[in-house]
């Protein structure tokens, strides 16, 4: 078998934990781990496509040496690509250096990437930021957030009862992120969610207009829809969302857990709008691939919603997750990877759009979807994988590539000089 672990940054024979991932590495084909995996995880997930053993840059590589050019960056997360060496080495110092306090003691990598974050944010004085670990759980507790601004009005008005979302919405799958969330199939077996949820439907600022009025707690947007296939909001609408929930005192929560932190060119996808938020999800790109979420909530009144003991989390904000995030912010920031981003997403977008079979193309920087002339998208997965490449179907008929953002205008066209071939492959066999 291929020894894997040539060219894996950091993974030498000095290092005294390589026995335990040698092991891991070369014990078995992808077929022996998926036999393994099927008798050991729970089956939320389905079968895993491959088992991926390392990566390097915008490549990794499966159990039985197959190489492969990551499209998906374990979907919006690996910013920086595999095995980063400056996020790598910040993590590893970080670890060795202190890796766990509790909350009951802060550290400086937490209190650095905060200050950061609000820079980054132009967050306005008063701002603050609470650390979890995921997305969900920024939701989560953009949610709880949501339900501090509740209270019933002292002159009798009508409690806050109501929260909005969007019909498409994807928020998590906690109980209160999924309350939140609109698909069907994923609610019901885990009803009854945390109540007051409304959808709208997608994109209507009248339906929206309609429906804001001083019984709502607060409006929860993605500025661009991911897992509804990179839906893009219609211009106009977070400025109108900012206006009416302005006017009835609700708050404007945006999740940018899949758009945030540059991949859609800008630092956070509402930026180019001119929009202020009230809070702020992210998690997924923040960390480099090192799990860590976060709740951006803007303005003194805002961050003063939760009292002491409200809210909480044991790994939430750890030094090794915070240190991990500012190595990936400094990266971005320094090497110019925002303008790249912008770059080579429009570039792509222009290519995909001149595919044959494609019919439409959305998104901004490298988070795009593409929709098909018809419902192959799974097929498509399964030929690109054949060929090298790793995409996603977030709709039977809609491709969504969300790469690291170093993906260099070389790599992504051999991704395009092979599409048409992966199109036509994946419409023949499809009935
Ligand atoms: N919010 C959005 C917009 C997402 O795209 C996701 C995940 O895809 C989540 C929340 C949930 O994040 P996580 O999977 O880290 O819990």
């Amino acid at each position: 078998m291929t020894d894997l672990t040539q060219n894996q940054p950091g993974h030498t024979a000095q290092n005294p934990g390589d026995q335990l991932l040698d092991l891991t590495l070369h014990d078995g084909s992808g077929a022996d781990w998926l036999t393994r995996y099927g008798s050991s995880l729970l089956g939320v997930f389905g079968t895993p496509q491959r088992v991926l053993v390392r990566g390097n840059g915008c490549t990794v590589w499966d159990a039985d040496g197959k190489e492969y050019l990551d499209l998906l960056g374990g979907i919006a997360v690996n910013a920086l690509g595999h095995a980063h060496p400056f996020v790598t080495s910040v993590i590893t110092s970080q670890l060795a250096t202190l890796g766990h306090v509790s909350n009951f003691f802060t550290s400086p990598t937490q209190i650095a990437l905060a200050e950061k974050l609000l820079e980054l944010a132009a967050a306005p004085a008063g701002s603050k930021v609470f650390f979890a670990n995921s997305g969900t759980e920024a939701v989560e507790a953009a949610f709880k957030l949501a339900r501090r601004n509740s209270a019933p009005a002292a002159d009798g008005k009508p409690a806050r009862t109501r929260i909005l979302a969007l019909d498409g919405a994807f928020h998590g799958r906690t109980m209160g992120a999924l309350a939140l969330t609109a698909k069907q199939a994923y609610r019901e077996p885990f009803e009854p969610l945390p109540g007051g949820v409304e959808h709208l439907p997608f994109g209507s600022i009248d339906a929206l207009v309609n429906a804001v009025d001083e019984t709502v707690a607060a409006v929860v947007i993605e500025p661009i829809q991911g897992e509804a296939g990179v839906r893009p909001l219609p211009p106009g609408y977070l400025q109108a969302a900012r206006e009416v929930t302005t006017r009835a005192g609700a708050l404007l929560i945006l999740d940018e857990v899949q758009t945030g932190v540059g991949r859609t060119g800008s630092w956070f996808a509402h930026q180019p709008s001119g929009v202020v938020p009230d809070a702020m999800t992210l998690a997924k790109g923040l960390g480099g691939g090192f799990p860590i979420g976060a709740l951006v909530t803007f303005g003194d009144a805002v961050s003063s919603l939760f009292a002491p003991g409200q809210h909480g989390t044991t790994f939430g904000g750890n030094p090794v997750a915070t240190a991990a995030a500012l190595a990936t912010l400094h990266t971005i920031d320094t090497t110019g990877l925002l303008s790249h981003t912008h770059d080579v997403g429009a570039w792509l977008r222009e290519q995909l759009a001149a595919v044959g079979q494609v019919t439409e193309v959305r998104g901004e920087g490298l988070l795009i979807g593409f929709d098909l002339d018809g419902d192959y998208a799974a097929a498509a997965v399964t030929e690109a994988l054949q060929q090298g490449f790793i995409v996603n179907a977030p709709t039977p008929h809609t491709l969504r590539l969300a790469p690291p953002l170093i993906l260099t205008r070389h790599q992504a066209a051999t991704f395009i000089a092979a599409l048409p071939g992966i199109l036509k492959t994946a419409k023949d066999v499809t009935p």
